[in-house]
């Protein structure tokens, strides 16, 4: 089935006109696609039209199958897939709106020690009009509409998958989602998280999008970030920083660095090797909170040492906050959701 989100509303005329469907109602498909309406609930179309488009297209590529609400009103969703694989989206409610955490593959193959995503793997990665669906499927879970009535104001491709790793289905979804004729989220509200595929990286910058660049450092020497991260040994830090200090330069973005706060990564030194990494960009560093996940052999830091961390931080000019963990109660980290259900789900067949 094709999405009918992945379209630009000039691409979608062009699909109308070759079935010879009238211009206007290319408008209307693309307006009650946008609202993530259901092909036979766009009602103002001809009931032979719908089940025409209803044969090739789909305007649900997602839907949200299970939703847990945490009592910090943070709510985590499990979408369903057309072919039946599930991801996790996390809503967090800030006081400036709500903001959309989304997957970007099903499972993920960076391997990253303390992460449950990457338990079994990438299955497969998520279409553009994928990612769309877990956005407006959201929105619309909220009594969103579009313009004034949009009750999606950022997003994060935080969820599950290396957004880098699905490269051209993530920059045409960013390209989708901050188009003014559809949602209209801004690209300054718009995350992309990345475990640091330095090439990837670069090409990025060289998109002229105005997204923010999140990289998860949680390390400071090649040697300790080996030891966690896989990717580390493709690309050691000083080519992932030199591609950073690249996107810097080109995008002129504040770059944010993820950083969970483990014991073994937060001495006075790791605080100084921060700063001379970080030199000459724009820096904020996010202190996360490991979630303990089964597989993972991190141990939190203890809060004397995350301390003088911080104050090291300080001392050297580095803005810095520790994330709220929000949706604690709910599995909130990356894969461990959608992991608890799929084994709850096969036990009890
Ligand atoms: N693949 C991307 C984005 C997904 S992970 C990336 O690596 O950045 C989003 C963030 O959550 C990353 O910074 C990741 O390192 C972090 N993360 C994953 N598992 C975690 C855990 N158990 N505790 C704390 N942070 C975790």
């Amino acid at each position: 089935m094709k999405i009918l989100q992945e379209y630009t509303l000039n691409e979608l005329k062009a699909e109308m006109d070759a079935r010879t469907v009238k211009r206007f109602r290319a408008e209307q498909i693309f307006s009650f696609a946008a609202n993530y309406t259901p092909i036979e609930d766009m009602s103002n179309l001809p009931k032979e039209l719908r089940e025409e488009l209803a044969k090739e297209f789909t305007a649900t590529p997602v839907t949200i199958y299970k939703e847990f609400i945490s009592k910090d009103g943070t709510i985590k969703f499990l979408f369903k897939l057309a072919d039946d694989n599930i991801v996790e989206g996390v809503l967090m409610k800030y006081k400036y709106g709500n903001t959309i955490c989304i997957s970007t593959q099903v499972g993920c193959r960076m391997g990253c020690v303390f992460c449950a995503s990457g338990i079994d793997g990438k299955l497969r990665d998520l279409s553009a009009g994928e990612m769309m669906g877990e956005v407006l499927a959201v929105n619309k879970y909220l009594g969103g509409g579009l313009k004034e009535d949009r009750k999606i104001t950022n997003i994060v491709l935080m969820g599950s998958g290396e957004p880098l790793d699905n490269y051209d289905n993530v920059v045409k979804f960013i390209k989708l989602i901050s188009s003014n004729e559809g949602i209209n989220i801004s690209q300054r509200n718009i995350s992309l998280s990345t475990c640091g595929i330095a090439p990837k990286i670069r090409k990025l910058a060289d998109e002229d999008l105005g997204i923010t660049l999140t990289i998860s450092l949680h390390a400071t020497t090649d040697e300790n970030r080996r030891k966690i991260m896989n990717i580390a040994s493709a690309y050691s830090l000083a080519d992932l920083i030199e591609s950073i200090q690249y996107y810097y330069k080109k995008t002129k973005r504040r770059i944010v660095f993820e950083y969970i706060l483990s014991r073994g990564n937060v001495s006075k030194d790791d605080a100084r090797r921060i700063a001379s990494l970080t030199k000459g960009v724009m820096t904020h560093i996010n202190m996360i909170p490991i979630n303990r996940t089964p597989t993972s052999p991190l141990v939190p830091a203890n809060k004397e040492k995350v301390t003088e961390f911080f104050e090291g931080l300080k001392s050297a000019g580095i803005s810095a906050t520790t994330r709220r963990t929000l949706g604690a109660d709910i599995d909130g980290a990356c894969g461990q959701l959608r992991r608890r259900v799929l084994k709850e789900e096969t036990e009890n067949q």
